[in-house]
């Protein structure tokens, strides 16, 4: 097997707050300006880093937008947000889960902290990751996977309490809990001080990951610290992650879609045509309400 090299390691853009609730530094499209199709088929990564939020009577959060022709799958470290949609569909994504949510061919939602989380403070630590979909499934009913901890497998990486959990894909045979449109790995490694882990990815696919705790040091070679970014480049199938303290590692990966990107805003088509499309349909308001 053939060792994946690190094409280059980057950090987030200056945080800043999406809403009031997140207070996230962008990595995709991030200070690269990954817009198109450099890391498909994820095409946005905002990371709330740990944010203690005060006690408050007003729920803080980010209001009704809609989105149209991808997926957004939330990722709850720590912290509880509740979500509403015109579908009529709502939750809350508490610490450990994750919430996959299929936009497609559009909704409205807004994302809240939840009433609990609000009346007693608390740290947030949470990922937002946008996946595209391919054409063919852009206009798609929307649809919910509602990931709780005990639908999200582990796979035990050493004695000392180091595990994989697995949210997407396959992970030396342990399934993951979504299903996806397009073949993707995602894991959410937690390493305990000295743990020594080798993976394999296809090698096709686009493989990134996020340090969302601690330091390891990747094939032998390249440490990286908490909130630095690493891709891989396309050439080998083996991953090799050592721990130099407790760590955290959020690791992607996926099959390119190879088709034409028109974005704007909460919208990821193809064309310009289907983006001024969803445009006049927002304002016909075919995107639905929330009641
Ligand atoms: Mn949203």
């Amino acid at each position: 097997m053939i060792t994946k090299t690190i094409n280059h390691i980057y950090q987030g853009t200056t945080p800043y707050f999406v809403g009031d609730g997140f207070r996230v530094s962008n990595y995709i499209p991030g200070v690269n300006n990954y817009a198109g199709n450099e890391l498909s088929p994820f095409i946005l990564l905002d990371y709330n880093e740990p944010h203690k939020f005060a006690p408050s009577l007003q729920r803080r959060g980010v209001g009704e937008h809609p989105h149209r022709g991808f997926e957004t799958v939330s990722i709850a470290y720590e912290g509880e947000v509740e979500h509403r949609d015109s579908t009529g569909a709502g939750g809350i994504i508490r610490a450990g889960e994750v919430q996959w949510m299929t936009a497609a061919g559009g909704l409205m939602h807004e994302e809240f902290q939840s009433e609990n989380f609000t009346r007693n403070g608390g740290v947030q630590h949470f990922i937002q990751l946008w996946v595209n979909l391919p054409a063919k499934n852009k206009m798609d009913k929307p649809h919910y996977q509602a990931l709780t901890r005990e639908m999200i497998k582990e796979f035990k990486l050493d004695d000392n309490g180091s595990v994989a959990r697995i949210i997407a894909g396959n992970f030396k045979g342990v399934n993951g809990a979504a299903s996806t449109y397009t073949p993707i790995e995602m894991y959410d490694l937690r390493l305990n001080k000295n743990s020594d882990i080798t993976f394999e990815i296809p090698f096709n696919h686009n493989a990134m990951m996020l340090v969302t705790k601690g330091e390891v040091t990747i094939n032998n070679s390249e440490k990286s610290k908490h909130k630095d970014f690493i891709v891989f480049n396309n050439d080998g199938e083996t991953i090799h992650l050592n721990a130099n303290a407790d760590s955290m590692v959020f690791f992607i990966s996926g099959e390119p879609i190879n088709e034409s990107i028109a974005r704007y805003g909460p919208f990821v088509m193809n064309t310009k045509a289907e983006i001024m499309q969803a445009m006049e349909d927002i304002n016909s308001g075919t995107f639905g309400v929330i009641s």
